[in-house]
């Protein structure tokens, strides 16, 4: 099964994608993971990814689609896959649809989590990440056991940079003008799984299995 995830920044796919990836035994690709782990390394990828992801914007295109298309050509990807943050972009879109076209499919489902803008922010703001192992938490939603620290790992936890304030409404609006017209484009092609993605994170989860199939 190849699953693409839509939905505004913190609207909690990346919660989603990694539940989903289990429950189907395929692997959850967040290219935002993948930035974040080059970065942490300080590989030539990661010091190019910082600059924009730090300011909230995307990273260009040309950093980006290879990236994945190596990606999803890794033997763990035959069975399928759940793609988290990208498409970000027509463009994109489009280079994702062309190399499974060449294989004569296409993907599956696009999962759109939606949440309003007024929520994001909020939520956003309750983010919390770990910087060794990359699980992610909520104060409120999602809290670790111990206030501030992973579960997994021990790690003390962080808040991401571009989780901050003034970078949010930033990738709001990048998401609004770049991001939101994939809805339409796997719309037309009636691949799209709506879920309301302001209820519990279990609910939600349900309720695209339930669309997906078990
Ligand atoms: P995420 O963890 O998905 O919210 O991604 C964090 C940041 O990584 C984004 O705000 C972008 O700067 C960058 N990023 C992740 N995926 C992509 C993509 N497909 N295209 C461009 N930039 C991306």
């Amino acid at each position: 099964m190849k699953i693409v995830m839509l939905g505004a920044p913190g609207a909690g796919k990346g919660t989603q994608a990694k539940m989903l990836a289990d429950q189907y035994a395929i692997p959850h690709i967040s290219t935002g993971d993948i930035f974040r782990a080059n970065i942490k390394e300080g590989t030539e990828l990661g010091k190019k990814a910082k600059e924009f992801i730090d300011a909230g914007a995307l990273v260009p295109d040309e950093l980006t689609v290879d990236l994945v298309m190596d990606r999803i050509d890794h033997e763990d990807c035959k069975k399928g896959y759940i793609l988290d943050g990208f498409p970000r972009t027509i463009n994109q879109a489009e280079k994702l649809t062309e190399a499974l076209g060449v294989k004569g499919g296409d993907i599956d489902y696009a999962v759109n989590v939606d949440v309003p803008d007024e929520a994001i922010v909020e939520r956003m703001a309750g983010r919390r990440m770990c910087p060794n192992c990359g699980a992610s938490y909520h104060v409120v939603n999602i809290p670790p056991k111990k206030d501030g620290i992973c579960d997994r790992c021990g790690e003390e936890l962080i808040t991401r940079k571009d989780d901050q304030p003034e970078t949010v409404k930033k990738r709001l609006a990048v998401y609004h003008e770049q991001t939101r017209p994939l809805y339409d484009y796997y719309k037309e092609k009636g691949l799209v799984v709506d879920v309301d993605g302001t209820k519990p994170m279990e609910e939600v989860f349900q309720a695209i299995v339930s669309r997906l199939g078990e």
